[in-house]
């Protein structure tokens, strides 16, 4: 880089904090406004500008213009007001974002492959010109949260959940990488979309999805060997065979599957501790039986194996999965998919097997003690569902996990009211406080970010060559414990979100042990819990712009003389 490239590229570029010694050095001296400011005066800056536009995806347009431009304010920024940026950089306006890509799009950022890069991805991701990565995340935009197939807009959620590893897990930003595999979409109004940005064809048929899928995954290990690869928002065709197909032969999990797993039993553990009922005793109902729903109560039964010390059996008997054909049994009519067979009921009696269509069927046949909403279609845990639940159960577990806001199973304020503050309630995107009855009751939100970022960090540091399941479960647990006394407390199931540094460091830690633990560590570790925290604190970024020494290298641009 050379003078003014240091304006240009969005890594090294400071605006108006460069020094007028800097500018003078790099030659630019006049292409910035006189005033020199500090990082804490642009962050002033730019949060006015924030709290001016009253648009949730103007203010996303703000925060992507400044990621792009300033990369280290970008996040500097994000630190200060984690809580306030989340729900723009992530659920629910990144879906928002997604579904206008096209529309609102401005320049570059991440790695479209498309299919008919095949026999090149190598060389194609080496245009990045990345001597490291820690994190890709990759979609092939097939099921974008709960809004569908959209195709290359897909990238907004990489972009996305990039962010969130540097914001969460301290991963540094030039060391993240979006990516896009454009293998077309088969969403039609997209498709005619003058201004959809994507390749125009109807997704490739599944040969041809694994054959770029397989070159990909083998490029990143070839390109970058440190690299953690997230699966992220891939259609349920897709993403279980590409677990089974890739975790054992790469550093690679799916975040729908088990990062909502991890997060979502780490908070349910905490609930069944406040809902005055044995774990044994409950019995779980979870409407939808997706990619989401199976990584949840697959997490859910091994945490509870082992906190708990119950059987995978004990479990199996407690839980019930409804998808759109109603509750899901061994003897429906009908084939079941692959991922439901293991939690598929045997017990449903036969007039009963295709007779339980409905939610509301369901329920009077189960009596849960807890529901889960993780069907990714809007409201439908109703004030009957609700009300039903408080006659035999004296605090019903409610989690509306769907995303985005749109597409929660039930408002946080209804379960609430309906429940007569009873509900423990946690949902998938943000919801704001409710009063009832004069007492304020804050719903706790179940956000992945409280998983991967740390799960990623860690592995980035053990390096063990794949990332198996128990890595996961110990991210869970601990996140679970991190909730402490406030569980009791406040009733929140998950610690403050402008923790998650702390929570990020914590769960890289435990992932690392977990790493020791099984011998799959591949990098020179200390043993102490104490040296393992200072290692990974200092290996955490923090947004502060490069000293001066990192721009007065080289022979001087300009020489000014003194006004
Ligand atoms: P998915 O794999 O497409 O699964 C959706 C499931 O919902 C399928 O089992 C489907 O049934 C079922 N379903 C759809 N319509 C239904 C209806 N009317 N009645 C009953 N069941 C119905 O999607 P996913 O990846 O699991 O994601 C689902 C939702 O979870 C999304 O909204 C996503 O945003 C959310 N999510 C939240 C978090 C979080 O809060 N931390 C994390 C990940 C995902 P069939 O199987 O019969 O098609
Ligand atoms: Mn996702």
């Amino acid at each position: 880089l050379r003078g003014v490239d240091f304006l240009k590229n969005r890594f090294t570029n400071k605006g108006t904090a460069f020094t007028l010694e800097e500018r003078d050095h790099l030659g630019v001296t006049g292409l910035l406004p006189p005033a020199v400011e500090s990082i804490s005066d642009q962050i002033d800056r730019y949060w006015s500008q924030f709290n001016l536009l009253d648009q949730p995806i103007n203010k996303y347009q703000l925060l992507r213009g400044l990621l792009d431009t300033n990369t280290t304010l970008y996040y500097a920024l994000g630190l200060k007001y984690v809580k306030d940026i989340l729900p723009i950089i992530y659920t629910p306006t990144v879906g928002e974002a997604c579904q206008k890509y096209g529309a609102l799009y401005q320049r570059d950022n991440g790695v479209y492959i498309s299919s008919t890069y095949a026999g090149q991805i190598r060389s194609v991701l080496a245009n990045t010109r990345k001597r490291a990565v820690d994190i890709i995340v990759v979609t092939d935009g097939s099921r974008i949260l709960g809004l569908g197939d959209l195709g290359a807009n897909g990238m907004g959620i990489s972009i996305g959940k990039c962010s969130l590893y540097v914001l969460g897990g301290g991963i540094s930003p030039s060391r993240v990488l979006p990516v896009m595999i454009d293998v077309g979409t088969n969403n039609e109004s997209l498709k005619s979309d003058p201004l959809y940005l994507g390749n125009r064809i109807s997704r490739v048929a599944d040969e041809e999805f694994y054959a770029v899928m397989d070159e990909f995954m083998a490029s990143v290990k070839d390109l970058w060997p440190e690299a953690v690869v997230q699966f992220e928002d891939f259609s349920n065709n897709h993403c279980f065979d590409m677990l089974t197909r890739y975790q054992e032969k790469y550093r690679c999990f799916n975040d729908d599957i088990q990062g909502t797993g991890a997060v979502v039993s780490a908070g349910f553990i905490n609930a069944i501790a406040l809902a005055n009922l044995p774990p044994k005793d409950h019995r779980l109902l979870v409407f939808g039986a997706g990619s989401a729903a199976a990584g949840v109560v697959q997490a859910i039964s091994d945490l509870s194996v082992s906190k708990f010390g119950i059987t995978k059996e004990d479990v199996k008997k407690q839980v019930y999965l409804v998808d759109s054909q109603g509750l899901v049994s061994n003897n429906r009519e009908g084939r079941l998919q692959k991922h439901k067979v293991q939690w598929a009921r045997d017990d449903t009696p036969a007039d009963k097997a295709n007779a339980l269509k409905s939610l509301w069927d369901v329920v009077q046949y189960v009596k849960p003690t807890a529901l889960l909403g993780l069907g990714g279609v809007g409201p439908v845990f109703t004030e009957e569902i609700v009300k039903f639940m408080t006659t035999y159960c004296s605090r019903p577990i409610i989690f509306p996990l769907s995303n985005p806001s749109s597409k929660a199973e039930i408002l946080p304020s209804d379960a609430y009211k309906w429940s007569n503050g009873k509900a423990i309630v946690a949902s998938g995107s943000p919801f704001p406080d409710t009063t009832v009855n004069g007492k304020v009751y804050r719903p706790s939100q179940g956000n992945n970010m409280y998983i991967f970022p740390g799960v990623g960090l860690g592995c980035t540091i053990a390096l063990p060559a794949t990332i198996p399941q128990e890595l996961l479960v110990v991210a869970s647990k601990r996140l679970t414990d991190m909730v402490g006394s406030a569980l009791e407390s406040q009733q929140t199931l998950y610690p403050p979100i402008n923790e998650i540094r702390n929570v990020s460091k914590n769960i890289a830690v435990a992932v690392i042990q977990e790493c020791q633990r099984l011998g799959i560590a591949t990098t020179k570790l200390p043993d102490s819990p104490q040296e393992l925290m200072k290692l990974v604190d200092r290996r955490m970024y923090a947004p502060k712009y490069p000293d001066e020494a990192y721009y007065m290298k080289g022979k001087r641009k300009s020489a000014l003389r003194s006004p």
